[in-house]
């Protein structure tokens, strides 16, 4: 399937995907001291593009900034170091990117700083991610509410995209796996839906497209963030706001979205069908124009947000 596992660059180099290996001491591999990025590349209609990569790289920026990370490249590099990565594997297939900033080894102990921080980054193909064997296309995944609760903020930053966190979304996903379901749902602190373990989630209700706030801790997903975009180019009414458990029973559609997963339509929640088990109309509109936009098919917002990876 994968014939381009080629070079992953470090720290400025690109270097054979086998020999890309770190010290087992490293600190982030002992005390979770990472942050990382998921970015997707497409196949487009001109080329391959990069979706969005000033926004995810600036959230890897704003991740190492909250863990004290002195990331010796300036954003630019880093995005140019994407495209390097991405052409030192090119088969004319489309990426996952997994740009990762992490404090390396040199001195046990909790505190991180005197590491020198070092960044990697690695492109494969990486099918869909949580696709269903044999599923019929009109039907969505089961999710189940995790008994786990999502980090909250007074324990966790969950604005920066920590490894540390999933371990948090783990533990959720192999307990929705083990019960038979596909996902997990997880609920804040104060009862509310938050995301899944590695995806935020919207709900749609009397035609309102409706998703948790950042502020209740959910990621600021750039796939989200795109779904909101679209939705505000299409008239589709929508409004951020908390999420009760039994609202998501009830909800006429619900879906996933995230850069590896992206949009998935539910059809089953905690053993409740969504509505009649379908993918929902508002689902496939969103779903439809998200796709013309990531392979630039005719979308205004495209060219805002697609870095073509040969012609840079
Ligand atoms: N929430 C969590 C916990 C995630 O890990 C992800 C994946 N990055 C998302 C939401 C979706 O974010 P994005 O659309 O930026 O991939």
């Amino acid at each position: 399937m994968t014939n381009n596992r080629k070079k992953i660059w470090m720290d400025g180099s690109l270097v054979d995907w086998n020999k890309a290996t770190i010290h087992i001491l490293t600190h982030a591999l002992h005390y979770a001291t990472a942050v990382f990025e998921g970015i997707r590349c497409y196949k487009t209609v001109n080329g391959l593009a990069i979706f969005r990569l000033s926004d995810h790289i600036q959230r890897l920026i704003n991740s190492g900034k909250i863990y004290f990370m002195d990331i010796k490249y300036s954003k630019e590099e880093l995005e140019r170091a994407v495209i390097d990565t991405i052409n030192a594997n090119e088969v004319g297939e489309e990426f996952y990117v997994r740009p990762i900033a992490y404090y390396g080894y040199g001195k046990m102990g909790v505190n991180p700083l005197p590491n020198k921080v070092s960044i990697a980054i690695a492109a494969w193909t990486w099918d869909e991610y949580l696709k269903k064997e044999n599923q019929h296309k009109e039907k969505g995944i089961r999710l189940m509410v995790s008994a786990w609760m999502r980090i909250d903020g007074r324990t966790m930053p969950f604005l920066a995209k920590a490894t540390a966190n999933y371990a948090n979304s783990a533990l959720a996903r192999v307990e929705a796996i083990r019960a038979g379901f596909d996902e997990a749902i997880m609920l804040n602190t104060n009862g509310k839906v938050i995301e899944a373990s590695a995806e935020n989630i919207f709900i749609v209700k009397d035609g309102l497209l409706i998703t948790p706030p950042i502020t209740s801790g959910a990621l600021n997903g750039i796939t989200r963030d795109t779904v909101l975009a679209i939705a505000k180019e299409n008239n589709i009414p929508h409004e951020i706001r908390d999420i009760t458990r039994d609202e998501l029973y009830i909800a006429d559609e619900v879906f996933l979205t995230g850069t590896a997963a992206g949009i998935k339509p539910v059809s089953e929640i905690d053993n409740r069908i969504i509505a009649d088990g379908k993918d929902g109309s508002i689902t496939n509109r969103v779903r439809e124009k998200f796709e013309l936009i990531v392979h630039d098919r005719g979308n205004n917002l495209s060219k805002k947000w697609l870095t073509f990876v040969k012609n840079t």
